[in-house]
């Protein structure tokens, strides 16, 4: 599943190649991708519109138009957009929508789980800001995201530290995995209490979220399952991971075997001994 440093790889990519851009066509193929909007309303808007800029929030890829519109793509489980100089040479066999450039480059969205959603924010870009601060929380990569933030963050909750990372209007773009390898970092059991981190583990966890998706980021991503970039190449952050996935494997630090557990409904590792289970009062 794409999490931020997918969609950052992603939004680095087509900002190279697509602003100055014109949407020729737009061809909507599934329905659900637009819901609750009607296919032919959204291409309508889009058709001739110039691409002014390429965004990111959290896990949201903002595409800038001209005249103050933004077409928000949600990849979520298994999107994929994917970008070619000319038309598509490859069948896209999850194919959702396609859209056509005025240079001839095509962007596919193909999405096998069919769980990705794309939709048009109105609004200047200060208004925008506003839309999206109500809807996702502080980027952990910008110098907004210190380890006081976090600790604001964190203060009086009494949910799972894991549960809390993956609150989107919390801190934006973390996903199961990252929030696994940030754990696993800054050695803080993914059932501590968010709320319980004292000073010191608390900047070990600011400095791990900070380092494994800047990490993740210049791999290009993870390709556990069906991610690829939008030019169709895998990243490699998945030879990178040190716990996730990694069950019943030596720890990289300490050889105690990595276990899985379930945390928020959610597949979870992490090392015994270097992450210490909290006290069961
Ligand atoms: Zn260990």
């Amino acid at each position: 599943m794409p999490e931020l440093p997918e969609v950052e790889t992603i939004r680095a990519q087509l900002a190279e190649r697509i602003p100055g851009r014109t949407l020729t066509a737009v061809e909507v193929f599934d329905p659900k991708l637009v819901s609750p909007e009607e296919p032919e309303d959204v291409v309508a808007r889009l058709v001739g519109r110039r691409i002014a800029s390429v965004g990111r929030r959290g896990k949201y890829l903002l595409i800038g138009l001209d005249g103050d519109e933004t077409l928000a793509v949600h990849l979520r489980m298994t999107g994929r957009l994917h970008w070619t100089p000319g038309a598509p040479t490859e069948e896209e066999r999850f194919l959702r929508a396609r859209f056509h450039l005025d240079d001839g480059s095509t962007m596919t969205f193909g999405d096998m789980r069919r769980f990705g959603r794309a939709w048009i924010v109105s609004g200047a870009p200060d208004e925008v800001e506003d839309y999206w601060r109500a809807r996702v929380g502080v980027e952990p990569l910008s110098p907004r995201f210190t380890a006081r933030v976090l600790e604001g963050l964190l203060d009086g909750r009494r949910g799972p530290i894991k549960a809390v990372l993956l609150n989107q209007a919390l801190v934006a773009g973390l996903g199961n995995m990252y929030v696994d390898e940030a754990l696993y970092q800054a050695g803080v059991h993914p059932l501590r209490a968010a709320g319980s981190l004292d000073p010191v583990e608390l900047r070990r966890l600011h400095r791990a979220i900070r380092d494994r998706l800047a990490a993740a980021v210049e791999a290009g991503g993870a390709s556990i399952d069906s991610y690829r970039d939008s030019l169709g190449e895998k990243g490699t952050m998945q030879d990178l991971l040190r716990v996730h996935l990694h069950a019943g494997e030596p720890c990289p630090r300490c050889r105690t075997t990595i276990v899985k557990t379930r945390v928020a409904q959610r597949g979870t590792y992490f090392c015994p001994r270097c992450q210490p289970a909290p006290p069961p009062w």
